[in-house]
């Protein structure tokens, strides 16, 4: 089975400048040949005209709930289990129709995303490519608890790391502080102690296996950095430069999840509680800081939604590239960190994040030229995973361009 794709303007996803009328060759679900188009092309089964449009690497988000309810009360967590299995088979075919084609999840009652995860590996459900936590590990009463394993002490957070593996994570989510969300979590504080990160960094990385820590304020960031975390979750209140350093210096990631509080901030005529919408609008005043000295020292950067949190739809999930440039990056900067970035981070990079030949045919076609106007990456025509065609310009699935 093989596939030609004309690009009128062609995104690689590795950050160098884009290219103008190109032809990609697809055979078994891999890009077998990247080209300057001349005449009709090779011959193929299918033929994908965007030659009007922009081919892009499909994008990578790295963090999502997908069995949550992005109401504004953020009351999911109470859903039933069939409800929120429900919930999320119709996430993960939002998240894949409108261009994100890997994703990783970092958080999920009942280990659902295990699920998720296999059902759309053997083809029963349409969804990304997952690299899945199951349950996160807290503290007692700890962020995010209600959704997690709580363990107190070096001993029962090794014992929640093995558990989560033999569970069948490919990676493991920690708390590290507390959060905007949870009403007993006053966001910023430490929660998990520096001795249990430590005692998870090592049981996990035993097993090759990556750690992220949601981690906002200045003490909590740099535990989870001095521990040894792979990526650090939102980084709020990360305003301090010894912190950033760290980051650099750690080779760590950041994935700022904008939008998550952005939307909360803004968001007082929504019916979200007020705690929640003066924790986040503190939280936006520091990252905003954070976010971009991040990004003048040349920290890695990649993009991660958050969907599932209130107002934050999963089929919109790409939102979050507008957030990043609207707080400094360049849209190159910000597409860069929804591919290259989240396959880099998923230790996937030799799979899939860029178009270049040997790599996973995972793409899509939008509408416009994102690197002129960012919101154009909303305006998605076609899918494509795995060189399989899941939604073509002929899908009347919409997806408004405002935020
Ligand atoms: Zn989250």
């Amino acid at each position: 089975m093989s596939m030609l794709v004309r690009a009128g303007n062609l995104i690689d996803g590795t950050g160098t400048f884009a290219r103008e009328d190109m032809g990609l060759l697809i055979a078994n679900g891999r890009i077998a040949d990247v080209f300057p188009w001349r005449e009709s092309g090779p011959p193929s089964d299918e033929f994908i005209d965007a030659r009007e449009a922009t081919v892009l690497p499909g994008l990578i988000d790295v963090h999502v709930h997908p069995c949550m309810n992005p109401d504004p009360d953020a009351g999911t967590v109470r859903e039933p289990m069939g409800v929120q299995a429900v919930r999320g088979v119709h996430n993960m075919r939002e998240m894949l129709m409108s261009g994100i084609t890997s994703i990783r999840t970092l958080g999920t009652a009942w280990e659902l995303d295990f699920n998720l995860r296999d059902a759309i590996g053997q083809g029963l459900i349409p969804g990304p490519r997952m690299i899945a936590a199951g349950r996160g590990i807290s503290m007692t009463g700890g962020h995010g608890h209600s959704f997690s394993i709580e363990a107190d002490g070096p001993d029962q957070v090794r014992k929640a790391v093995r558990t989560c593996i033999r569970n069948g994570a490919d990676v493991i989510k920690l708390f590290a502080t507390g959060g905007v969300l949870t009403p007993c979590g006053i966001p910023g504080i430490p929660q998990l102690d520096l001795d249990e990160l430590e005692a998870a960094v090592h049981e996990a990385h035993k097993h090759g296996i990556r750690l992220a820590a949601h981690a906002e304020g200045r003490r909590g960031v740099n535990d989870a950095l001095a521990a040894g975390i792979d990526s650090i979750e939102h980084g709020y209140f990360l305003d301090n430069d010894e912190g950033i350093e760290r980051l650099v210096r750690n080779g760590a990631w950041l994935v700022p999840t904008i939008m998550a509080y952005d939307l909360i901030a803004n968001a007082t005529a929504h019916g979200i509680s007020s705690e929640a919408v003066t924790n986040a609008a503190s939280a936006l005043e520091y990252n905003t800081v954070g976010f971009r000295n991040a990004v003048d020292a040349g920290a890695k950067i990649a993009m991660g939604s958050d969907a599932g949190t209130p107002l934050n739809d999963h089929g919109r999930a790409w939102r979050e590239l507008i957030f990043m440039v609207r707080n400094g990056m360049s849209p190159m900067q910000a597409l860069v960190a929804a591919t290259r970035g989240g396959a880099d981070l998923l230790g996937m990079g030799q799979e899939i994040g860029t178009l270049e030949p040997g790599k996973a045919a995972d793409l899509i076609v939008v509408n416009g030229d994102p690197l002129s106007d960012i919101r154009d990456i909303g305006r998605v025509s076609w899918v494509v995973k795995a060189g399989v065609v899941r939604r073509s310009e002929h899908d009347s699935v919409l997806f408004p361009r405002t935020i």
